[in-house]
């Protein structure tokens, strides 16, 4: 049996419609979603990730604004940049694009945004509702974790009781991710550079989920024989000019589903981030 391709494009145009009305809605009332994105210095992919995010914010009708500040810029300009962002009843979601400037490093940054306009959902406030146990989607929660359950959930895979490794320990993907399957009543393991044995451990998984950004790091060798498991490809690389995830084609081939790069995990963080700004607006309208 041929295993089944978890695309993105179906929710996606599903919640584009949805956010298109919510925002229609907010316009009828005055409100036109504003999101601000901060970028420190110029690095090319994240110009890219920037680009995809315009192009969804404007396409469901919101008002998209780039603010670009040299890799030089003291802490304390940035710091005066970004309160003036925060307190501007105009702007209604703030993303500082990471990574940024090595003169930023020392600042707490998922903290800096003002937690009614983190629409990334990094902020301590925001992330804190992972932490006591909420299986609620709809609140300000981190956009790749958030992107992938719902996506999961569209394909009618459920999470109870399965046995889901996560490969990667970062504060944007594998720390809330691994907490929130748990919510949903996963078992989680969560696996980094130095876990040891890591290919008996995802053998035994039901879900393999990869974030660690290495082109063809899952090999079939990681997968069990009997073609039962889903693997979940987090990774954007790039390899041989080509844009790929962090899962080979063979371990596609040997699985019984798997989201695609392109057209996966990516566009459901990007889509989750828009839903993000669209909950923080109406929030902030009902003040
Ligand atoms: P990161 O780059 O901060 O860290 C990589 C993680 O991989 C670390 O936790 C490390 O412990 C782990 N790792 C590295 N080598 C390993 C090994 N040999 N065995 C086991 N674990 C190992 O993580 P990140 O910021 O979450 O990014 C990971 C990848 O996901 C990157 O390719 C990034 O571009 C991508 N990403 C994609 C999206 C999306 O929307 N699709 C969102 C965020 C990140």
């Amino acid at each position: 049996m041929h295993p089944k391709i978890l695309a993105a494009q179906p929710l996606v145009t599903e919640l584009k419609k949805e956010l298109r009305h919510r925002c229609e809605g907010l316009k009828n009332r005055g409100v036109t979603p504003s999101m601000c994105v901060v970028l420190v210095g110029d690095n090319p992919a994240s110009l890219t990730y920037i680009k995809n995010k315009q192009k969804v914010c404007e396409e469901i009708g919101a008002h998209f604004k780039l603010i670009q500040m040299p890799a030089s810029i003291a802490a304390q300009d940035f710091l005066s940049e970004l309160n003036k962002l925060n307190q501007d009843p105009s702007v209604h979601g703030i993303i500082i694009q990471l990574p940024v400037s090595e003169s930023l490093k020392a600042l707490n940054i998922p903290n800096l945004v003002n937690p009614e306009k983190d629409i990334d959902g990094f902020n301590g406030v925001n992330t804190q509702a992972i932490y006591t146990g909420t299986t609620n989607l709809k609140l300000l929660l981190p956009c790749t974790p958030k992107g992938i359950i719902n996506l999961l959930n569209y394909y009618g895979i459920s999470l109870d009781g399965k046995n889901v490794v996560v490969i990667g320990r970062s504060l944007i993907v594998g720390k809330p991710l691994s907490m929130m399957l748990s919510n949903f009543n996963a078992t989680v393991t969560l696996a980094h550079s130095k876990t040891k044995n890591l290919k008996q451990l995802t053998q035994l998984a039901d879900i393999i989920i990869s974030a660690v950004g290495k082109s063809e790091f899952i090999g079939s060798d990681f997968l069990a024989h009997h073609s039962s498991q889903i693997l979940i490809d987090v990774g954007i690389n790039s390899f041989d000019g080509k844009l790929t995830g962090d899962i080979s084609k063979e371990a596609q081939d040997k699985s019984l589903a798997f989201t695609p790069v392109p057209g996966g995990v990516g566009p459901m963080t990007v889509i989750s981030l828009i839903e993000n700004l669209i909950t923080a607006t109406e929030n902030q309208v009902k003040g």
